[in-house]
């Protein structure tokens, strides 16, 4: 069995030769081959380990200094809450927050808070990388540290937020479905920590990967002079096409709006050059605003001038979702013989999980699931 939520490995065949702007081949090894600022910043995280517990209990999974670029005062933000379809403005401390996210449990047994301390430290990275996108005008000033950063900063984005935390758990769900007993599940009701450990440790082991996957990728950025980008509570998000998620190598463009007049968008379109800033076509604005629509979780961002755009009288019964399918096939393309399957897990916008599975009694139903709609 194979298992997708997003990264998947292909087989390669060279499809063109292009220039490579940076003169440096940027991949971490998952971590392993760190330099300059990325080094620093994997010690920073490492030496938090351990530090002293904090206080602090509300836990941001999307940074309040992130969406403070669509703040109209520098503390509120207009937001639409899908779920009850009202929009007014937020205080930026009670959005995209959640008490005890990432509280997790230690070696030792005892509950601590010690993983809000590494993600100041993403944080303070996020917002480096934000404004040195927000404000770049010369792509040829990028240095090679500033690619390394912005795909660790836009794949821990993805991963850390409440919507990754619910798809987690519908896919929990599924393994403890098919081997109870044998797959550890994230919900046990006398460890309420459970399913923030289990997120958290995931989101540190994967994010290099994932940022590998990222940095391979053409940076593009598009530019609004009219300022009408929206953002959303999981603003990294990868464009649906025809309601089914892409993987991220498939995925023409993964998207980070950075303010109201820019997104950061990681092409699969390799030109050779380190950044392309591109005037945002009408087209370009609608997908950005359609991505945040079915990409987000419950609340989207609007600044002062776009609040009277935000689609208020939209019916938002979709989001995203578990898909889980079927195939005789491995993504190689090896044929396997019945009784025997390949399963694939990705994503759908859709009001509930998505499961369609052979009928060759390999299977068990997994009702959980649609606990985590
Ligand atoms: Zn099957």
């Amino acid at each position: 069995m194979w298992t997708d939520s997003g990264f998947q490995a292909n087989d390669w065949k060279l499809v063109q030769q292009i220039r490579n702007p940076w003169g440096q081949v940027p991949v971490t090894a998952g971590g392993k081959s760190l330099h300059g600022r990325a080094r620093k910043y994997m010690d920073e995280l490492l030496s938090l380990q351990e530090a002293a517990d904090t206080r602090s209990r509300r836990h941001h999974y999307v940074p309040k200094a992130y969406l403070r670029q669509w703040s109209f005062d520098g503390k509120r933000v207009w937001a639409l809450d899908t779920v009850t379809g009202v929009v007014k403005p937020l205080g930026l401390t009670k959005v995209c927050v959640e008490e005890n996210f990432y509280r997790v449990v230690g070696p030792d047994g005892a509950a601590h808070n010690r993983v809000e301390l590494l993600f100041g430290v993403v944080d303070t990275e996020l917002r480096r990388v934000q404004t040195l996108f927000n404000r770049l005008e010369d792509p040829e000033e990028l240095q090679f540290d500033d690619l390394i950063a912005l795909g660790v900063t836009m794949a821990v984005q993805r991963m850390r937020t409440l919507q990754e935390r619910r798809l987690h758990q519908q896919y929990n769900a599924w393994h403890v479905a098919q081997d109870p007993g044998g797959v550890a599940s994230w919900d046990d009701p006398a460890n309420p920590h459970l399913a923030a450990g289990f997120h958290t440790k995931l989101l540190f082991s994967a994010m290099w990967d994932a940022a590998d996957v990222l940095t391979t990728r053409q940076i593009e950025v598009w530019h609004d002079p009219e300022g009408r980008f929206m953002t959303c509570d999981a603003p990294v998000f990868v464009p649906f096409r025809r309601n089914i998620s892409p993987s991220l190598l498939d995925a023409p463009y993964v998207v980070w709006p950075v303010s109201p007049y820019r997104v950061v968008a990681l092409s699969n379109n390799l030109v050779g050059e380190k950044a392309v800033i591109r005037p945002a076509t009408g087209k370009l604005v609608s997908m950005v605003r359609d991505g945040v629509e079915q990409g987000r979780e419950r609340m989207i961002f609007a600044s002062e001038k776009q609040r009277e755009r935000l689609p208020r009288t939209k019916k938002f019964r979709r989001r995203t979702q578990a898909r889980i399918r079927c195939s005789q096939r491995t993504p190689r393309g090896e044929y396997i013989k019945p009784p025997g399957c390949c399963v694939e897990l990705s994503q759908v916008f859709a009001a509930g999980p998505d499961v369609a599975l052979c009928d060759q009694g390999l299977h068990n139903p997994a009702p959980d699931m649609w606990s985590y709609k």
